[in-house]
């Protein structure tokens, strides 16, 4: 099952595009260059058994407000189609809790 939920981590590195080039959503410089990991939530059952996390996704460089607006927001799965399967009952909580 493919399903559309992230959750970011972002921080200053303390330096500028001079090392770390620049900015990879803008392609402008940047004095002070933010890193944003993106995550994404995986959800499958297997032998009677229930698994779930946060898996590393994909990294971003360049300016902190370019990279807040690069992000992707979650979409909630519809009620109906979800109450009677665990998985996708897990994963709306978790979409309603990060509102
Ligand atoms: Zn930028």
């Amino acid at each position: 099952m493919h399903i559309d939920l992230f959750k970011y981590r972002a921080h200053s590195t303390g330096a500028s595009s001079a090392h770390y080039g620049l900015c990879e959503v803008c392609h402008r410089y940047v004095s002070d260059v933010w890193i944003q990991v993106r995550f994404h939530f995986f959800a499958f059952q297997h032998a009677h058994e229930y698994h779930q996390g946060w898996a590393y996704d994909t990294s971003l460089f360049g300016h902190e407000s370019c990279l807040r607006a690069h992000q992707r927001h979650s979409t909630q799965i519809p009620m109906n189609r979800s109450h009677d399967n665990p998985v996708l009952t897990t994963i709306n909580q978790i979409i309603l809790s990060a509102h």
